[in-house]
């Protein structure tokens, strides 16, 4: 698992805790409470439901009316349909080798309705059972008219309960994200039992004058009808308070960071010449800066000179050159007598940017120090002491950088590579290295606009917004795994003419071991047979930094031609020669990986090409690869993943130490952000450290987060 991604979020319980009351208290397990029991608690667990809380936030997917099912003779084609019926027959055909059909039909006491699986015969026994009991079920999804009537394709169903099963029929009923091993019935009686025994728990967050002016409907009322709602209104209702809430308790901490920061805004005020920093960069760096490198370091400048602590976020897509800026803004603090410090998330990333600053920086006379935890216990005692000295200025550095015992003598400018791979507990240990740093946040992540407003609201942004010019567009292939040999020979090509590759082999969560194995067996593979003529390196994460630092360097060099790695180089490696990578079952990446990864390549003057090897196996692997092949720019695959994997999983939210958004959608629900954005910063105006006792339930509830119990023991 890369660094960073860590889930602070889950170990802080939810918004919604409080006290015990007559011995009960929302943290309880759910394995003991009736009804539960040890088996289905294991597998609830598995999905992250472990406590009383946890089931309660645990929103339905969708759900049913069920006091209104729709005849089947008023269905017309090209509707998400639910209907109530029997089945009265079901079979399967063969029409050709491997092609299975199966269908069944439903009547809903008039009409009949078919419904059709592909290749999955066992549903023919699963419905010639249900024929024979003719107990009532439940379908749901997109009708078709075809032929004769109307059918649903793989459709979802559920048996109805028996006759007093209230929760079940008669009603607007949950439906809860799909769960092996436990049925929509079972989890419903559940969560019921949970709101019966629990409800009176649950504490309200809001202070009372923001739940009367925004007509908000109360935390318990709201829990309640989210889940068993008694009108579509209340379930709106419901729905409504509870992305208030979140966003709220979100904007509040935003707010609160906001005053932190100017309370100490007070910050180091740099002499800076633009012009002579011009020339010194002019000297030292072997290229022209693009318009938008210069903007940002005219922006830093500003900021550094100003009197006022910088807080910056410095976003591009990967390969514009962010490096650049970086140094222009260490150049500045060095010329300051102040000592600057730079964070990356892996060892390779920070010895790369190591070995670029010492090639531009030590003909200035500039020592570069180099900060890892892998080094032996000399070689950090020997870096702690000529940054304590203050004989180093410039050092470059992982987590190593915010280990205790490490300390400055004058810490003026922090600067942290890929920002989203570090928690908000670790900028702020670095920051505090230091007497009111400056600080440089940088990220190759493409944040949506929505986010970045709901995300880093407390800070300001330079965009570099321009590639490095010469750089040729990276074409994109999607290759099935069958292709392998034409993959292979594409490249061969390109190796023939003196460029290089690099294969990323298949992603293995299991464990780190694994992955590294699987990365040894398939470089032995291309190395002895598909190419001997060349010289193959490995390269993961479970190797010795020096064997990792020599792989690199020998790659870099253009001794090793091509590198076999795993995801360690998807943040940050810049060997501009290497113009192909190969990507296998490329479907198991994440979007925003795969555009990381594709990075490493069309990073110089040559076209370069991202192969994507891989028979997706669901509709979401397939979207990705689609989504790959169709754009190259960073933002509109990163509205892609926001679209694809919804706001809750999106990259950046949980390692930021945001408190996760369970009900809210920044895209649909963008209106209620912008609502409880103007009330959060109002509140903490006119109430800074949230002492007035009717905000204290709102005080918990933040210090329930992780930037919370950051902020609030600040204040
Ligand atoms: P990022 O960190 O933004 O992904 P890097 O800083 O690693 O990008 O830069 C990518 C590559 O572009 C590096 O090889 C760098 O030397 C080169 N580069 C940066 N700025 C320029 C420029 N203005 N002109 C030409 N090449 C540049
Ligand atoms: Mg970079």
């Amino acid at each position: 698992m890369p660094t960073g991604q860590k889930d602070p979020a889950r170990v802080i319980p939810s918004t919604t805790h409080m006290n015990d009351k007559g011995g009960l208290s929302l943290d309880d397990p759910l394995q003991y409470l009736k009804g539960v029991g040890p088996q289905a608690a294991t597998v609830l667990g598995k999905i992250g439901l472990r406590t009383v809380a946890d089931l309660l936030r645990h929103i339905p997917r969708r759900w049913e009316d069920r006091t209104n099912f729709r005849r089947v003779a008023d269905v017309r084609g090209g509707e998400m349909v639910t209907v109530r019926g029997v089945v009265i027959a079901a079979s399967t055909k063969y029409p050709r080798p491997r092609l299975q059909i199966t269908e069944a039909l439903l009547d809903d006491g008039g009409c009949a309705l078919k419904l059709v699986w592909f290749n999955q015969p066992y549903m023919e026994r699963t419905f010639k059972g249900l024929a024979a009991t003719r107990r009532p079920v439940v379908v749901y999804g997109l009708a078709r008219r075809a032929g004769w009537g109307v059918e649903i394709q793989n459709p979802e169903w559920e048996e109805l309960g028996e006759d007093g099963d209230t929760l079940s029929s008669n009603r607007i009923v949950p439906v809860y994200p799909a769960t092996e091993g436990v049925r929509q019935g079972r989890l419903r009686r559940m969560v019921d039992a949970v709101l019966r025994a629990y409800l009176p728990l649950i504490e309200e967050t809001l202070p009372p004058d923001v739940i009367r002016q925004h007509r908000l409907v109360g935390a318990r009322e709201a829990v309640r009808n989210i889940h068993f709602p008694d009108s579509l209104e209340a379930l709106e209702a419901a729905r409504r308070r509870l992305v208030f809430e979140e966003f709220f308790v979100l904007q509040t901490l935003l707010a609160m960071r906001r005053k932190a920061h100017s309370r100490e805004a007070q910050g180091i005020r740099f002499q800076v010449s633009l012009e002579r920093l011009q020339e010194d960069l002019q000297q030292i760096v072997p290229f022209t800066l693009t318009n938008a490198q210069q903007r940002a370091i005219a922006e830093i400048a500003a900021d550094l000179s100003s009197g006022h602590a910088m807080n910056r976020l410095l976003q591009g897509d990967v390969g514009s050159g962010k490096t650049m800026v970086a140094l222009a803004a260490m150049l500045m603090a060095v010329e300051n007598g102040y000592q600057a410090a730079m964070m990356a998330p892996t060892e390779i990333l920070a010895q790369q940017h190591a070995i670029v600053l010492r090639r531009l920086l030590e003909p200035l006379g500039l020592a570069v120090e180099l900060s890892l935890g892998s080094q032996t216990v000399k070689e950090k005692a020997g870096v702690r002491e000529r940054l304590l000295g203050g004989q180093s200025r410039l050092v470059v550095g992982t987590h190593a950088l915010i280990q205790e015992g490490v300390e400055f003598a004058r810490l003026g400018l922090i600067i942290i590579d890929e920002q989203h791979r570090f928690g908000v507990l670790q900028r702020q240990a670095l920051r505090k290295k230091g007497e009111r740093p400056h600080v440089l946040v940088m990220t190759a992540t493409p944040i949506p606009r929505t986010l970045t407003l709901t995300l880093y609201g407390d800070l300001d942004v330079s965009l570099l917004d321009e590639l490095p010019p010469g750089r040729k567009p990276i074409t994109t292939h999607w290759k099935p795994q069958d292709k392998h040999a034409q993959v292979y020979a594409g490249a061969q090509r390109l190796l023939e003419e003196g460029r290089q590759l690099y294969i990323v082999c298949p992603l293995v969560e299991e464990s780190e071991k694994l992955q590294a194995k699987s990365a040894t067996q398939l470089c032995e593979h291309i190395a002895n047979e598909v190419f001997p003529q060349y010289r193959v390196g490995l390269l993961h994460g479970q190797m010795r930094s020096d064997e990792k630092e020599a792989a690199m360097a020998r790659f870099k060099a253009g001794d090793l031609h091509v590198l076999v790695a795993t995801t360690v180089i998807e943040v940050g490696i810049d060997v501009p020669n290497a113009c192909v990578i190969v990507i296998e079952d490329a479907d198991r990446f994440g979007l925003a990986q795969l555009h990381q990864l594709r990075g490493r390549v069309g990073r110089g003057e040559y076209a370069s090409y991202c192969i994507l090897v891989a028979d997706p196996k669901t509709e979401d692997g397939r979207a990705r690869l689609e989504v790959m092949t169709a754009t190259q720019d960073g933002f509109k695959i990163a509205e892609e993943d926001l679209r694809l994997r919804g706001p809750g999983e999106f990259y950046g939210t949980r390692q930021s130490g945001m408190p996760e958004l369970i009900v809210a959608d920044i895209v649909r629900d963008m209106d209620i952000l912008t609502e409880t954005r103007e009330t959060a910063f109002r509140l903490v105006e006119s109430d800074p450290t949230l002492s007035r006792s009717e905000h204290q339930p709102l005080r918990r509830a933040l210090q329930r987060t992780e930037m919370g119990v950051e902020l609030i023991s600040v204040s």
